[in-house]
């Protein structure tokens, strides 16, 4: 259906020093240094996808009057490239993320970047910039694409004519470098995330303008993270700030794995994708079920609830160790970091760095 998007490449004749760069990939924390590179491709309407470029890492010069400042047409994506033990450079599900953009994309009124120019992409760059995905323990290159519109006017009642997509890089360290630790959730019952309709499903800047207020009275109740109930009843558990959630029933053998049902309100995450396949293979039958808060907090009172953790690309699991409402707060397990979360992580991690085998096919070579 489309003519292969060929990359002009103009890589940089000033890249940063090895030096400067071994500084940043010593302690890169996350979303701090950017590569010497960027891709872009622009669409116009009448002449689609046009002029694929790799070229150095530079600001983007925009009219004042670009609809995407005004009318928020924006869409992005995170996934991530890894270094494995032979030096080889995967990136994990880029198809999926490819997909969920186009996804994204219709939602917004935005063209559908073809999966392979959206693959081909991250691989260009990444390829150009493989100096700068680290080899340390739990590190990572954290992949940005997005999209926004360029046409210039505020006096549009319809979607832009003319987008802008582009990929940066920038490298992340271990998230959990001093181990992994639970963290605590606010229940937010003023604000909501995402309503039947809306755009909870997309993965746009709009979702994450309208989550900063919930998370910052998170953090002033003492918590961590916000968790997100659905709109209507406001009792129904979605995702915890921008991660998807999962509950854990019993324990070993016994322990039953589920995740809240993809409602059109949740954004449907890969990471928890990947993980329904992964307990799965590892014998734990799955669900997709939905939870309200008080069989939650009733479920961990009585113990049927034994573990809770958030999953999402930049912290791949993250243990949920206690609960706070306006109506009280509970401790689930003994608050730390269950048995059966650590396993799915590590089988997670051990995937996607190469020391387990990818039975599924999920890893896209680079370099
Ligand atoms: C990105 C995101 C996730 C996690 O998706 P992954 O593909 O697993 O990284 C979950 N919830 C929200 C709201 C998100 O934006």
């Amino acid at each position: 259906m489309t003519t292969p998007i060929t990359f002009d490449l103009k890589p940089s004749t000033q890249p940063l020093p090895e030096a400067d760069r071994a500084v940043a990939l010593a302690e890169p924390g996350f979303g701090r240094y950017f590569t010497d590179h960027m891709v872009t491709i622009r669409w116009t309407e009448g002449r689609g996808w046009h002029d694929a470029t790799l070229q150095p890492y530079a600001p983007i010069p925009l009219d004042p009057a670009t609809m995407a400042l005004h009318y928020g047409q924006e869409i992005f994506e995170g996934l991530k490239a890894y270094r494995r033990a032979d030096g080889s450079i995967v990136t994990f599900r880029p198809d999926a993320n490819a997909r969920r953009f186009q996804r994204s994309a219709a939602r917004l009124g935005m063209p559908e970047l073809p999966v392979e120019a959206f693959v081909e992409a991250i691989d260009v760059l990444v390829a150009q910039d493989a100096a700068w995905v680290p080899s340390g323990a739990g590190q990572t290159l954290y992949l940005r694409p997005f999209m926004f519109a360029t046409e210039v006017g505020l006096g549009i009642n319809r979607p832009a004519n003319e987008y802008l997509f582009m990929v940066i890089a920038s490298p992340a360290g271990d998230y959990f470098a001093g181990g992994v630790r639970p963290v605590s959730v606010w229940l937010s019952t003023d604000y909501v995330r995402a309503a039947p309709g809306g755009t909870g499903e997309a993965k746009c800047a709009g979702n994450y303008a309208a989550a900063f207020l919930a998370q910052a009275e998170a953090v002033r109740h003492g918590c961590d993270q916000v968790v997100w109930l659905d709109a209507v009843e406001r009792r129904w558990v979605e995702e915890m700030g921008s991660s998807n959630l999962y509950f854990v029933r019993g324990t070993g053998a016994d322990a039953r794995i589920l995740t809240p049902r993809l409602t059109g309100t949740l954004l449907p995450g890969i990471t928890r994708d990947s993980l329904l396949r992964i307990a799965d293979d590892l014998g734990y039958p799955t669900e997709e079920f939905r939870i309200t808060v008080d069989d939650w907090r009733r479920e961990c009172e009585s113990g049927a609830i034994t573990e809770v953790f958030a999953c999402g690309t930049a912290s791949v699991i993250t243990p949920v160790g206690s609960v706070r409402s306006a109506d009280g707060a509970w401790t689930i397990g003994d608050g730390q970091a269950g048995e059966i979360t650590l396993r799915l992580r590590e089988t997670l991690v051990d995937i996607q760095t190469g020391r387990a085998e990818d039975r599924h096919g999920w890893l896209h070579r680079v370099a």
